[in-house]
C-alpha cells in the first residue's frame, strides 16, 4: 500500500478501514487507524499535551541515566496508551527528578568533607590510593558537575566508612571515639564459658609475651601493657569487658603512634649514618678529624634518641663535610706543588752529580792524555778541551744552584700554606655559623646573634621579639615528593623570609624544619604581624616542584625577650606557643609572654 499524503485521503482510507475491520467507530479507534495509515512516527502519536509533558521532563537540567530511564518508561506507557499506569509513571518520574536534587550535596560541604577525609589516616585507603581514586573520578566525570558531585560524594562516603578516627600525628579525640564505639568483639563468648577463659588467657599472653616484652625502650607503654594484662585476668562480666575494650583501643592507638615515631627515628638514623660514612671517606687525611666526627655521634648515642638531636647532628655533619671537602681540595693542591718541587730538586741533584761524574772521568782521560803527550801542540789541544769542559761544568753548576734555590723557596711557601690550611681545617667546625643548605644562620650563629641583640636591647631599652616557625606537615611533603624536594622547599622558605625581613632581623635554622626569627626593636604586636605577613607572602610565592605549585604553611610561636634572659628559656617559651599553634589547627601564630599571657 502506497503511503497517502493528503489528509482528506487519509481520513477517507481510515473510514474505509474501520468498516473493513469491523471495529467500533470510536474516536480512539479512528485515531489509531489514522496514524497507522499516515505512518506517523511513534513519538508524534502522543496527545500534544502529553507530548509536551514528556519533552519537558526530558529537558530538565542535570539529567542522569536514572532520570532518562524514568522518562523513557513514561513515554512507553503513554505510547502503549496504558492510561491506568500513566499516573504512577508520571509520579515516579517527578519523584526521581526531585530526589536527585535533594541528594546532590552542596559543593562546599562536599569539599570540606573531602579535605577532612583526605587528612585522616585510613589503613584501607592510604594516601596514594586516595589520590588515584580521586584522579579517576575527576578524569571520568569531570565534565558533568552533577555526576561528579555524586561520584565524589560516594568516594568520600567510602573513605569515611573504612577510616579510623585518629588524625596523623595527633592523638586528639581518640578517647571519646573509643568509648562511644566500643562493643565486644563478635567472637568473644560471654564471660563464664570455657571458650571465654581460653580467649582471655590468649589475650593475657599476647599482651605479656608479645607486647610488653618488646617495649623495653618505652617504660610507659610497657607498664600500660602489663596493667592491661592484669586487668584482663580480672574481667568477670560484661561491664568489665566493656571497660577493658575501651582501654585496649586507646592502647593500640598509642602503640601505633609510637611505631610511627620509631620508623621516623630509624629513617633519621639511617640518613645520619650514611652521612657519616660519606664524611669518613672525605676526611681520612688525618685521624684527628675522623675522631671529631665520631665523637659527635657518640655524644648523641649516649642520650635517649630524639628527632631534634638527630637532625641537629645531621645538619652539623653536613656543614663540616662541606667545609672539609673544600679545604681538603686546597690542601691537596698545596701538597702537589710541594711534591713537584721535591721532584725538581732530586732531578737537578741527579744531573748535577751526573755532570760532576762526567767531569771526573774526563779529567782522568785528560790526565792520561797529558801524560802520554810528547809534543806541545797535543798538550795544548788537551788543555783547551779541558778548559772548555771546566767552563761548561761551571755553568751547569751555576744553573742548578739557581734552580735549587728557587725550588726551595717555593717549597717553603707551600709548606707554609699547608700548615695554614691545616690549622684552618682543625678549627673550622667550631667556626661555621651558617647552615649550608639554606644559608640561614645555624644554631651556633643563632646563639651568638641572640647574645649580641639581647645585650643591645638591654642597653637601648627597646623591645626584642623572637619567633619560632615550624613547617606544617613537612614529613608528608618529604614522603610524597622526596627528600630533595623537601630540601628545596626549605631553601625556598628561607629565601622568602630573607626577602621579607628587615636587614636588622635575623633568620636561623633551629632544627630540621624549624626556624627562629630574631626581631630587634619589635614589640609583640609588630612581631605577630611580621609573621602573619610572611604567611600571606607564602600563599603568593608558591614553592615550585616539577612545575607544580606547592603551598608551604607553617605554625609559629612568638614571644618577647626579657632583660638578660637566657636564650634557652626564650626559645622554649616560643616553642610552647608554636605547639599551641599546632594544636589549634596549624598555619597560625600564637603568643606566649614571660608573664604567662598569651593574647595581644
Ligand atoms: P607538623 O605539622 O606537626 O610539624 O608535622 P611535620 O611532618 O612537619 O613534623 P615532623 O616533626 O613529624 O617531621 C619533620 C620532618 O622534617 C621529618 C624529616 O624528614 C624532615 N626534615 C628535617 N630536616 C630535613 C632536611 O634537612 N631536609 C628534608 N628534606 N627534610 C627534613
Ligand atoms: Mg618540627
Ligand atoms: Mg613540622
Amino acid at each position: 500500500m502506497s503511503k497517502p499524503s493528503n489528509p482528506t485521503e487519509i481520513a477517507r482510507e481510515t473510514l474505509k478501514q474501520l468498516m473493513t475491520r469491523r471495529v467500533q467507530p470510536t474516536p480512539d479507534h479512528y485515531e489509531a487507524i489514522y496514524h497507522e495509515i499516515a505512518r506517523t512516527p511513534e513519538a508524534e502519536r502522543l496527545h500534544p499535551g502529553l507530548r509536551q509533558i514528556v519533552e519537558a521532563l526530558a529537558a530538565m537540567p542535570n539529567q542522569t541515566p536514572e532520570k532518562q530511564r524514568q522518562v523513557e518508561a513514561l513515554r512507553q506507557v503513554a505510547a502503549a496508551e496504558d492510561w491506568p499506569a500513566l499516573p504512577t509513571m508520571l509520579f515516579n518520574c517527578i519523584e526521581s527528578q526531585s530526589q536527585k536534587m535533594v541528594l546532590a550535596r552542596s559543593w562546599s560541604d562536599l569539599i570540606r568533607d573531602l579535605i577532612r577525609q583526605w587528612d585522616l589516616r585510613n589503613p584501607a585507603y592510604p594516601a596514594n590510593r586516595k589520590k588515584d581514586a580521586l584522579e579517576k573520578v575527576l578524569i571520568n566525570f569531570g565534565t558533568d558537575p552533577a555526576i561528579l558531585n555524586e561520584k565524589m560524594a560516594s568516594l568520600v562516603r567510602a573513605w569515611a566508612e573504612t577510616g579510623t578516627e585518629n588524625t596523623v600525628g595527633g592523638a586528639s579525640s581518640t578517647a571519646e571515639t573509643s568509648s562511644t564505639e566500643s562493643s565486644p568483639s563478635p567472637s568473644a563468648t560471654p564471660p563464664g564459658n570455657t571458650g571465654w577463659t581460653e580467649w582471655r588467657n590468649a589475650l593475657v599472653q599476647a599482651l605479656q609475651l608479645g607486647i610488653e616484652a618488646r617495649l623495653a625502650h618505652n617504660p610507659e607503654l610497657q607498664e600500660e601493657a602489663a596493667s592491661l594484662a592484669n586487668e584482663t585476668t580480672r574481667v568477670e562480666n560484661e561491664s568489665n569487658l566493656q571497660a577493658l575494650m575501651v582501654r585496649l583501643r586507646k592502647f593500640w592507638l598509642r602503640l601505633e603512634l609510637q611505631n610511627d615515631q620509631e620508623m621516623r627515628l630509624c629513617d633519621g638514623l639511617l640518613s645520619l649514618l650514611r652521612l657519616m660514612t660519606d664524611n669518613m671517606a672525605e676526611v681520612v687525611i688525618e685521624d684527628e678529624w675522623v675522631q671529631g666526627q665520631i665523637a659527635v655521634v657518640k655524644q648523641i648515642m649516649a642520650q635517649p634518641l630524639d628527632m631534634r638531636l638527630i637532625y641537629d647532628a645531621e645538619a652539623g655533619l653536613k656543614e663540616v663535610l662541606f667545609k672539609q671537602g673544600q679545604l681538603k681540595h686546597n690542601l691537596m693542591e698545596a701538597q702537589t706543588v710541594l711534591k713537584d718541587m721535591i721532584a725538581t730538586f732530586i732531578d737537578r741533584l741527579g744531573s748535577l752529580s751526573n755532570s760532576t761524574d762526567q767531569y771526573h772521568s774526563k779529567i782522568t782521560v785528560y790526565a792520561d792524555k797529558i801524560q802520554k803527550a810528547n809534543d806541545l801542540p797535543s798538550i795544548s789541544h788537551v788543555l783547551e778541551n779541558l778548559l772548555q769542559d771546566t767552563r761548561s761544568m761551571q755553568l751547569d753548576v751555576q744553573r742548578s744552584r739557581d734552580e735549587l734555590l728557587e725550588a726551595r723557596s717555593r717549597a717553603d711557601e707551600s709548606q707554609q700554606r699547608i700548615s695554614e690550611l691545616e690549622t684552618e681545617l682543625r678549627t673550622v667546625s667550631e667556626k661555621v655559623r651558617e647552615d649550608q643548605l639554606t644559608g640561614a644562620l645555624n644554631r651556633r650563629g643563632l646563639e651568638e646573634t641572640f647574645e649580641i641583640e639581647s645585650a643591645r636591647a638591654s642597653r637601648s631599652k627597646l623591645p626584642f621579639a623572637l619567633a619560632l616557625l615550624d613547617i606544617d606537615n613537612f614529613k608528608k611533603l618529604n614522603d610524597s615528593r622526596g627528600h630533595a624536594a623537601g630540601d628545596q622547599a626549605l631553601i625556598h622558605l628561607v629565601q622568602v623570609i630573607k626577602d621579607m625581613l628587615r636587614p636588622t632581623d635575623t633568620v636561623a635554622r633551629y632544627g630540621g624544619e624549624e626556624f627562629a626569627l630574631l626581631l630587634p626593636d619589635t614589640d609583640i604586636n609588630k612581631a605577630v604581624s611580621v609573621v602573619q605577613r610572611l604567611q600571606r607572602e607564602l600563599t603568593k610565592r608558591f614553592f615550585l616542584h616539577n612545575n607544580e605549585k606547592v603551598l608551604i604553611t607553617f605554625s609559629a610561636g612568638v614571644t618577647l625577650v626579657a632583660h638578660s634572659e637566657p636564650h634557652t628559656e626564650v626559645l622554649s617559651r616560643a616553642d610552647q606557643a608554636m605547639y599551641q599553634a599546632k594544636r589549634l589547627g596549624k598555619n597560625r601564630v600564637e603568643i606566649l609572654l614571660s608573664d604567662g599571657s598569651n593574647s595581644l
